[in-house]
Order: C-alpha cells, then structure tokens, then sequence
C-alpha cells in the first residue's frame, strides 16, 4: 500500500527517522517542518494521511488540526499526532481537535507504521492494496488488474486510479476538483476538464463487461460511482 504521507516535524532527526521508516514500509513521505510550511504544501497537494507534531514553533500541531479540520478540502485527512506528552488530558485535546489517532513519543518506527496502516485502512481505502469487488467488477490494487465478470480490462493508470477512488467511495458525489484532489493530488497545474477526458476513457475501458453505467453524471454536480 503506498500512500502520500506529509510529516510535519521541525526536530530534524525525528522528521528524517519517521520519514524514511514512512519510505521503507513504501509510502512517498513528504516532509515539513513548519505548519506554515505544510499548509502551502497541502494547498499544491493534498496527502492520504498527516502525521503531526504537536509541539511546533509558530503554529502548533493543535491549531494546525484545527484549520486542517474546518476546511472542506481538508477535513477529512487522516491524521496522526505526534507528541511528548502522555497526559491523558492532552491526549483528549489532541483527539477533540480531530486527530484521528496519537502516539507518544518515544515511539517504534513499528508502532508507527502499524498506525498507519490501520489508518489508512480506515480512513484512505484507495491507499490499500485490498482486492475490492462491485457488481461483478473486480479490481486488484497489488497486480494493477481490473476484472469485468471475469474477464481482464485494460485501463490506463490514470483510469486506474480513477476507478480505484470510486470503488472505494461508492454511492457518494465528487466533483471534478475533489477529483482531482483525490485522484491526481497535485492538481495545480491540471485543469477541471481533464477530469470528463479522463472520465471518458474509463466508461469507455469498463463497456466490454458492461460496467460502464456504474459511472454516472451528477448534473451541475460531478461524477459518482453507483450500482443504483
Ligand atoms: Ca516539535
């Protein structure tokens, strides 16, 4: 399962011991030191999981939770904190503000990843390798190879991707900027369109097993994937 982990950490040994053991278990970790610094990187890139310090200079990990938490495109990151402090009163204050999950330090890089992974299964399904199934459609993360009745599709990797976030958020709404959130992660530079062109691909790769209306419009709303 590789998943894009931001580290926010300004203890540079800790940042590189937790980013490198992130790399290691196979995920792409990228690395702050501020929260400054990580919110203008979740503005170019939004990451599967956060995993942050509480004790930060400037912004501290607390506040940080709680912009991350009252923005729309940011509510829903898994996040972990990380701190010093095994007070059962921070702890609480930690989750409150919407940590996901809390570990004290110090901490093994095992207990970390063991975190995450359970994290992410919770919370990033389409950061999993687990094998998903929908109505005959079978996709398989860990061999790239998607199943229509059986039978193998051939789909690009961007329609891989694509497909692999809707089979995971089955019945609910995207619109093409949370899309691109979600599917392309670093959106900056593409535009909203290259979603429909994208869109289109997939129909047309899933129509030889006849999933392609799985694929539905929202009118005036974006796109959703539904067996309904
Ligand atoms: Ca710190």
């Amino acid at each position: 399962m590789a998943a894009t982990i931001l580290v926010v950490e300004d203890e540079p040994a800790i940042q590189e011991l937790v980013a490198c053991n992130l790399e290691l278990a196979g995920h792409r970790a990228l690395r702050a030191e501020s929260a400054e610094q990580a919110m203008s990187m979740v503005r170019d890139e939004l990451p599967d999981l956060i995993v942050l310090d509480w004790m930060l200079p400037g912004i501290n990990g607390v506040e940080f939770a709680r912009r991350l938490r009252s923005d729309k495109r940011t509510q829903a990151v898994p996040l972990i904190m990380l701190t010093a402090r095994a007070e059962e009163q921070d702890k609480l204050v930690g989750l409150e503000t919407g940590a996901d999950d809390y570990i004290t330090k110090p901490f093994s890089p095992r207990e970390l990843n063991a975190r995450v992974k359970a994290l992410l299964r919770r919370r990033s399904p389409q950061a999993t390798d687990d094998v998903i199934e929908i109505a005959g459609l079978r996709l398989d993360p860990g061999s790239h190879r998607v199943t229509g009745n059986g039978a193998p599709l051939q789909l690009g990797p961007t329609e891989f991707r694509l497909l692999h976030f809707f089979m995971t958020h089955a019945e609910r709404v995207y619109s093409r900027v949370q899309l691109l959130d979600h599917v392309w992660g670093d959106h900056v530079f593409v535009e909203e369109r290259t979603v429909d062109v994208h869109i289109r691909r997939l129909r047309k790769a899933l129509e030889p097993s006849d999933h392609d209306g799985l694929v539905q419009t929202v009118r005036s709303s974006g796109y959703r994937f539904s067996t309904g």
